[in-house]
């Protein structure tokens, strides 16, 4: 029954998708033509789903169980897993990720789950600058379910933009969402509030996570972060749980907020890309985390890179742009670009 209604809402959302981008280029004020959602939200007792479709809201009653509304966190460290894929920053661009995750057979012509008992990852930053974003939340959520069935699994790592809409900082968010706002009534971080499936959904997310001998987190492994904390990857994700619907000024209140929301945070470093670090430092970091690489996101490069003799491998590949982006895909202990194209490029 799940399964049915989350593809019955997906398949709307790639109709509805088509003309909301025209809308948008056309006229910033005429809404008779705008659609967007589904939105669900919860509350006692039941769920309330909200789409608009051609600049109306359609309203309408769930029963409670039609959706999960509790997610426990999922486990953070896994092993003997055979291959993996990556993704990052994808930031709205919906249709250039669905194109790259198809021809990279991650998912199927009809983007249904295609990876077996792989594992996909997305390094973060699904939110922000582009205007497909609840779309792409629709399909990694879908995609979660069905690579479960199939053994795989998906891990939606939270990036420091995830991050930025729980808090209501929303300056990069896309000018089409002001549209969606005034039509529910809801501001934009609203729509994804604790009082939402999809809100509720990102909050059970980790930021860090360790499959076989590698890290996976949205900017990167500090030494600054090292010395700060003890490093724990379930503590570290239980932390920063905890603080998604915390104030600003709660975290200042203590050091929190430098360590975990800092530029030398896990979701904000930016140090393997702009620092001055040598090898021996990467090394270092990575003997005191106990891996062999870090695959990481956050700074835009033009294609998958890898970095400090393939210790550190940069995922950003400016898929934002929406016109150009790739996967990495780990297969044993072989690291690979995935082209837009799906072709295949070994790392050296
Ligand atoms: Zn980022």
């Amino acid at each position: 029954m799940l399964k049915k209604i989350i593809c019955v809402i997906f398949l709307w959302m790639s109709i509805s998708s088509v003309f909301s981008q025209d809308i948008i280029d056309s006229n910033q004020n005429d809404l008779s033509e705008f659609s967007d959602g589904p939105y669900i939200l919860i509350e006692k007792n039941k769920l309330i789903e909200k789409s608009i479709i051609n600049g109306e809201v359609i309203t309408k009653i769930l029963t409670a169980n039609v959706f999960d509304t509790i997610f426990p966190p999922g486990k953070a460290v896994f092993n003997n897993v055979k291959k993996i894929a990556v993704i990052s920053d994808v930031h709205g661009q919906y249709d250039l990720a669905v194109e790259i995750l198809r021809n990279n057979k991650i998912i199927d012509k009809n983007l249904n789950w295609n990876f077996g008992k792989g594992h996909l990852v997305i390094v973060g930053d699904v939110f922000d600058r582009g205007d497909k974003v609840n779309e792409m939340l629709w399909l990694i959520y879908k995609l979660e379910s069905q690579a479960k069935d199939k053994g795989g699994q998906v891990h939606f790592l939270l990036g420091n933009h995830e991050y930025m809409i729980f808090q209501k900082d929303l300056r990069y968010v896309s000018a089409k969402y002001e549209s969606t706002s005034k039509l529910l009534s809801l501001d934009y971080n609203e729509l994804y509030s604790n009082k939402t499936v999809i809100g509720r959904w990102l909050r059970s997310k980790p930021t860090i996570i360790k499959i076989n001998d590698d890290v996976f987190v949205h900017g990167g492994v500090s030494k600054e972060f090292i010395s700060r904390s003890d490093f724990n990857i379930k503590r570290i994700n239980n932390l920063m749980r905890k603080s998604i619907d915390q104030s600003k000024s709660e975290m200042k209140s203590t050091d929190f907020y430098d360590i975990y929301y800092g530029s030398k945070s896990l979701i904000w470093y930016r140090g393997y890309f702009k620092g001055n670090l040598e090898d021996k430092d990467v090394s270092e970091i990575l003997n005191r985390i106990s891996s062999k690489h870090e695959v990481i996101g956050h700074c835009s490069n033009e294609e998958v890179v890898s970095l400090y003799n393939n210790k550190i491998f940069g995922v950003d590949s400016s898929i934002k742009n929406g016109k150009y982006g790739e996967i990495l895909l780990i297969k044993k202990d072989r690291y690979f670009r995935g082209t837009l194209n799906g072709k295949r490029i070994k790392f050296k």
